[in-house]
């Protein structure tokens, strides 16, 4: 390794995650010009090497890059809360083809300048795809149907609850937000690309999504801090 080497995560669609090093890259930047961006979606030419734990990259060709449309920091916090989910939520070498064309859809959202939207759908998805989501509809505790009331969950606790059985100091998710997750399990994230979604609109949905993720890798994420800290 020397200085001007940098340690590259990509996330490939055959073979899951893989750690390569970019040779010279913060040398000569027009070796991998704007290949090594976060979130860009490159075609990658690398060599495997027999006891090592690194690729080497030979090539990169980029396919589509969020920085073909000026980036502002609302977008970069969106690509920031991207990269850092699937760095935390996947292991090395195991594919995940549905989380492959979740990003890449969202990631199609994100580029064409959209913000909220894509980041609620990426976070909800990605908890369903992970396993850890649980019945939008109806209690966790007695089984009962939320029947258009809110819904209560807990910062510590897996689930939605009713009124009846949530704790104190419990977050709720409003029938609006309830509705829209189900629609989002039902239709591709383009969808609701022609909606209205500032960010004040299912700041609770993206709250329970996040926190969700968050609890399940038993860490916080710091691009949900920044995300946060933007009013969303
Ligand atoms: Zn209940």
């Amino acid at each position: 390794m020397h200085e001007a080497d940098l340690i590259v995560s990509l996330f490939t669609r055959r073979y899951g995650k893989v750690k390569g090093i970019a040779k010279a890259a913060s040398k000569s930047r027009r070796r991998f010009g704007g290949a090594l961006e976060p979130m860009t979606h490159v075609l990658a030419n690398y060599a495997i090497k027999p006891r090592q734990e690194l690729v080497r990259l030979d090539s990169l060709e980029i396919v589509s890059s969020p920085l073909f449309e000026p980036v502002d920091y609302e977008r970069a916090a969106a690509l920031a809360f991207y990269s850092e989910v699937l760095e935390e939520c996947l292991p090395d070498s195991d594919p995940h083809d549905a989380v492959f064309r979740l990003l890449l859809s969202v990631l199609e959202q994100t580029t064409t300048g959209r913000t909220w939207m894509p980041v609620t759908y990426f976070a909800l998805w990605m908890l369903r795809l992970m396993g850890w989501m649980p019945d939008i509809l109806h209690c966790t505790i007695g089984g009962e149907s939320f029947a258009g009331r809110p819904a209560y969950w807990h910062a510590h606790a897996d689930g939605l609850v009713c009124s009846e059985h949530k704790r104190l100091a419990s977050s709720t998710l409003s029938p609006e937000s309830q509705s829209l997750a189900v629609r989002i399990f039902r239709q591709p994230v383009s969808a609701f690309a022609l909606e209205d979604w500032p960010r004040n609109r299912a700041t609770d949905l993206r709250r329970f999504a996040t926190q969700g993720l968050e609890r399940h890798l038993e860490r916080k994420l710091s691009s949900v801090h920044a995300l946060m800290k933007l009013g969303g």
